[in-house]
């Protein structure tokens, strides 16, 4: 249930957004003067708020300012007179929406409703999955670069690591390997491709029940490598 804080000096007016609110279904709290606004603004989590501008001890304009400073939470402004929104414009506090007095409640829902289904948005577009390669036992974790044979953890070097991905990703393909070398090491490395034999042998070491019969990186005699789907 998304939760909402209304800070407003007037009681019967924060009673009503209030009242309208919880029948939407929200949790609506109250706090009616500034700097007991702040402070629970600050020190719980919210997931929307809902700020009059003209408040004893702390204002809105400072209200916004402050919370945005801290957090991203959606916040709403509701002021008394049409001139503030000119005003709340300038000075860039950071508020996603304002209201004037008098609004009608219903108005103040669907905004509520409106902001916080785009803060949802926002947040889930930010939640990046991980980038995973599964095939038979084997599991591999990209973007934590960490890999599972049957539930137990393997621990690969960084080119252990990126060659058996590649492979794994371009499963069925056999590759020789002059082309695992010039994918996997520095293009321009000098190196010797005995490297990718040694490298083979190790994750095979990690991975493979039987070394003497792998099941996962087969040796195509006299071509090179493939990974068995
Ligand atoms: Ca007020």
């Amino acid at each position: 249930m998304s939760r909402i804080l209304i800070v407003e000096d007037e009681v019967a007016i924060a009673d009503l957004e209030k009242d309208y609110l919880e029948l939407s279904g929200f949790e609506v709290e109250i706090a009616n003067d500034g700097a007991t606004g702040l402070e629970r603004a600050l020190s719980e989590d919210y997931d929307l708020f809902i700020l009059d501008l003209m408040l004893p001890e702390v204002d809105g304009f400072e209200l916004c300012k402050r919370i945005r400073e801290n957090k991203n939470t959606p916040i709403l402004l509701v002021s008394a007179k049409k001139d503030d929104i000119d005003k709340i414009r300038g000075l860039g506090l950071g508020a996603d929406d304002y209201v004037t007095k008098p609004f009608s409640p219903s108005e103040l829902v669907a905004r509520v409703k409106a902001h916080l289904a785009r803060y949802e948005r926002l947040i889930s577009s930010n939640i990046v999955e991980n980038d995973i390669v599964e095939i038979r036992g084997i599991k591999i974790d990209k973007t934590a670069r960490r890999v599972w044979v049957n539930g137990e953890e393997k621990q690969l070097t960084t080119k252990e690591f990126d060659l058996l991905t590649f492979l794994a990703e371009n499963s069925n393909r056999v590759f020789s390997k002059e082309e695992l070398f010039r994918e996997i090491w520095d293009m321009e490395s000098i190196g010797d491709i005995a490297t990718v034999t040694v490298h083979i042998k190790k994750i095979r070491e990690k991975i493979e029940m039987n070394t003497n019969k792998p099941q996962y990186i087969e040796t195509i005699w006299g071509v090179g490598y493939r990974f068995k789907v």
